[in-house]
């Protein structure tokens, strides 16, 4: 019998880097990873992550499928000429660029899952994660069937599950561009080259960096854009919540650790804003200043989220060619 999570290969294709790992899960499961930057040519980081893939299926067997995910925007449209292609990205070299075809082609009669990096990285969290059960608040050993993920670095991005699926819809969410109150007066006019002063605009790293001058990373722990930004992170979540209506909000990416000030002490800031923002509205106990901390969380998997994501969706393209196989019989 065949296992049910079989070793596949897994690519997260970020805006920075490309991670590309073999394996059928997170920690001691990962077999084998590497690192290439994106570049912009994507022609030439295409073929080496294949030679990479192959050489290391040379050495670990067969890959029973191959999970990709994207930097955006891409085409999930199954339906479309497109489809496995990253959109109308501003990123130099990558407009209109197949991504899933090339390993169609490297991998023949393999599934090949495709979704969003933080679809990927939603998933991941969902399987392996901070999306699992949490002893002492009622869902013990059991994974979420709603909850959102959301990564705030260079862009901020947002994955919702539903009942224990991805949402999509008409092209796939896009959370970091939801439109932001002004707070205090605040006259920074935001980031975001589309809409200036969206979450995106205002709180994702190249945001922080304008508005403070320096990186997030070395932002002081007094410095006064840490409560300004946890103020319009918790505008967002409360957003979140009021919409999707999640049983966790899991809040990753490399702005969560808070530079100086801590991973710890920004979550706390970004909690107890939180609760301001729903002023009391929402009857939960997650939703307390006891419950709080199970509510809004950092990933578990950390920064193998997104590659672990990755071998979920390879793992779900691969259950689903199965299952469609066994229904044809
Ligand atoms: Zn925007």
């Amino acid at each position: 019998m065949q296992s049910e999570r079989p070793i596949v290969g897994a690519i997260e294709a970020g805006g920075t880097k490309f991670v590309v790992a073999v394996g059928s899960g997170p920690d001691e499961e990962l077999l084998a990873r590497a690192q290439f930057p994106t570049g912009d040519d994507p022609q030439k980081l295409l073929s080496e992550v294949i030679a990479w893939l192959l050489e290391a299926e040379r050495k670990h067997g067969k890959l029973a499928a191959v999970g990709v995910a994207s930097f955006g925007p891409v085409d999930l449209d199954r339906s479309s000429p497109t489809y496995g292609f990253i959109t109308t990205t501003p990123k130099r070299g990558w407009k209109n660029t197949d991504i899933v075809g090339p390993f169609r082609a490297a991998f023949p009669k393999r599934p090949i899952g495709f979704d969003t990096d933080v679809n990927g990285a939603a998933l991941g969290e969902g399987r392996w994660g901070a999306a699992r059960g949490i002893e002492g608040c009622g869902v013990e050993g059991v994974g979420l069937e709603d909850f959102v993920y959301v990564t705030v670095g260079t862009g901020i991005g947002g994955g919702g599950v539903v009942r224990g699926k991805l949402m999509h819809g008409l092209v796939h969410p896009e959370m970091g561009h939801i439109p932001m109150p002004v707070l205090e007066d605040d006259r920074f006019r935001g980031a975001c080259a589309i809409h200036g002063r969206c979450w995106e605009g205002l709180c994702a790293g190249p945001a922080i960096e304008a508005r403070a001058g320096k990186p997030a990373a070395e932002l002081a722990a007094d410095d006064p854009t840490w409560d300004l930004t946890a103020r319009y992170m918790a505008h967002a979540f409360a957003t979140l919540t009021y919409v999707l209506s999640p049983r966790r909000i899991i809040f990753g990416g490399s702005v969560r650790k808070g530079g100086k000030l801590g991973e710890a002490a920004f979550f706390a800031k970004t909690r107890t804003h939180l609760l301001d923002a729903l002023a009391g509205y929402i009857d939960s106990p997650l939703l307390t200043p006891t419950g709080v901390e199970h509510y809004l969380v950092p990933p578990l998997l950390g920064d193998d989220a997104g590659v672990c994501g990755a071998i979920a969706l390879a793992h779900d393209a691969w259950r689903d060619e199965l299952r469609a196989k066994s229904n044809n019989d």
